[in-house]
């Protein structure tokens, strides 16, 4: 946890948002938050038999049963929760009242403590706040993010994680290093006329060695946690009419899982998700590649294939009455060599419609030495086996368990990967006897980048990317 609890927090103009979902409830929060939160909640919160203290003069963490007026009105019965300065989530004054949850109840709230001197928050600017004070570091405040858009339970563990700051702590450690190596080499120039070492370059390099094999363990587990946080990339290939969209829209079919395109992130093609057996796969069809000629049918091939080369897992179709039974099977094989990083299994489909299929399916299996499944997505036949080697074949791939800390986001990987890149150019230099200063410079660099990521290096364009994944209220 970030050290600035003794530290008072900058308390911004006061702001309020609705925290709970909208519709038909038991019952909803709107809170406030930020400087002067207090006094507007005592314009309009009358306690329960009257009198007593004021909201802005009890304690924190106190619960006060009452009533909302605007004026004489009455609006709603509520419980009001005060939290005060610093020990709040955003670390300034705040109070949630919880009040009755139909969507008219919560917005006519809202409308009072905006009528009274509140502004409507902006999506995650609680969180924000929270960031901005020092409650939580960056990494916390996306963990946040990624736990209430987390649609499987391994998505949520890996976000609970980095919400309790493992991930944090062990880049602070990485940054402590760093931060040794970089004044020590800084000192050095400072006394640049007397020509002293402050630290033998043998020493450091084994020091630089080290801090890259840490780097490089987390980039390297970026690939378990992107399948932890967002599934295993699966790929439908296939020629046209071989039943791929058939096939997608059978494996979808009950165990659709909830999708919400994510906006910060550069998905511009539809993707939707299955979990089965508590592994979560994230389909996507290769429709692109059927089509040739034209700058949109390029654009699209041109994805199609950048697809292929990101997935983790590929089920290449094949039509099992087709006439060209011997083609296929060369390009099964030509499939498998062009993306030797991904699993593979060869899916023959519209076995309802030949007499023979398992003779044909073996006459695949023996040519491409792949794995085949036969499917009739016609007759629900296969469908089950499928699912089910699938999530065999990535079992592995899913080792959240014993991986203890998780890169999950692109962001923490390519910042990673460029800090990694910098302790690498240090590395060389100081082999080569480089001049202190350039190492010094590529030190410093790689300090820049892990900071990015916890959000000692922040700006406001990242944050403004980052926040705009929250909703409002949050
Ligand atoms: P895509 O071009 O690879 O996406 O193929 P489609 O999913 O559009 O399927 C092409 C054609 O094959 C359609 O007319 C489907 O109805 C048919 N089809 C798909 N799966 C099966 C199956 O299991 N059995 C039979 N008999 N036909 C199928």
């Amino acid at each position: 946890m970030p050290d600035t609890e003794l530290l008072l927090p900058v308390q911004e103009d006061p702001i309020a948002a609705i925290a709970t979902p909208i519709g038909v409830g038991a019952l909803a929060v709107v809170r406030i938050s930020g400087a002067g939160a207090h006094r507007i909640a005592d314009r309009v919160f009358r306690k329960q038999g009257g009198g007593e203290a004021a909201l802005s003069a009890s304690p924190g963490y106190t619960a006060h049963f009452g009533r909302l007026y605007d004026g004489d009105a009455l609006v709603d019965e509520v419980v009001a929760l005060v939290f005060r300065a610093p020990h709040s989530f955003t670390a300034e004054d705040m109070v949630e009242f919880t009040c009755h949850g139909g969507p008219v109840v919560v917005q006519q709230v809202l409308k009072l403590l905006l009528d009274h001197g509140c502004r409507l928050a902006g999506p995650g600017e609680f969180t924000r706040r929270a960031f901005l004070n020092g409650r939580i570091d960056l990494l916390q405040a996306e963990a946040i993010g990624d736990m209430i858009h987390a649609r499987s339970e391994s998505a949520w563990r890996t976000a609970v994680s980095q919400m309790k700051g493992e991930l944090s702590e062990k880049l602070a450690a990485l940054r402590e290093s760093l931060l040794h190596s970089c004044a020590l080499l800084e000192l050095e120039l400072d006394f640049s006329d007397e020509d002293v070492e402050f630290q033998g370059r043998e020493e450091l390099a084994m020091q630089v060695e080290a801090l890259q094999q840490e780097v490089g363990r987390l980039v390297d587990s970026y690939r378990h946690g992107r399948i932890a946080s967002e599934g295993v990339a699966t790929v439908i290939a296939g020629r046209p009419n071989a039943g791929k969209s058939t096939l997608l829209n059978t494996l979808l079919g009950e165990e659709r899982a909830i999708v919400s395109h994510m906006p910060g992130t550069t998905r511009d093609y539809i993707e939707e998700c299955f979990i089965h057996d508590r592994t979560m796969f994230r389909l996507t069809d290769t429709a692109g590649l059927r089509e040739a000629g034209g700058e949109v049918e390029h654009e699209g091939i041109r994805r199609s294939r950048m697809k292929m080369s990101e997935a983790d897992l590929m089920l290449y179709l094949v039509d099992i009455g087709t006439s060209d039974l011997a083609g296929e099977v060369a390009e099964i094989r030509a499939v498998r060599e062009a993306h030797p990083e991904a699993r593979f299994i060869a899916v023959a489909s519209k076995t309802d419609a030949v007499a023979s299929a398992d003779e044909l399916i073996g006459k695949v299996r023996e040519g491409s030495g792949a794995e085949v499944v036969g499917i009739s997505a016609l007759e629900g036949k296969g469908i089950e086996e499928l699912k089910r080697r699938m999530v065999d074949l990535v079992r592995d791939l899913d080792k959240l368990h014993d991986a203890s800390v998780l890169v999950t986001s692109l962001r923490h990987y390519e910042a990673l990967r460029n800090a990694a890149d910098a302790l690498q150019n240090a590395r060389e230099l100081i082999a080569r006897q480089a001049d202190t200063e350039l190492i010094a410079f590529e030190l410093r660099s790689a300090l820049d980048y892990v900071g990015e990521l916890t959000g000692k290096v922040v700006n406001d364009e990242i944050l403004n990317t980052i926040f705009a994944r929250f909703c409002i209220g949050k």
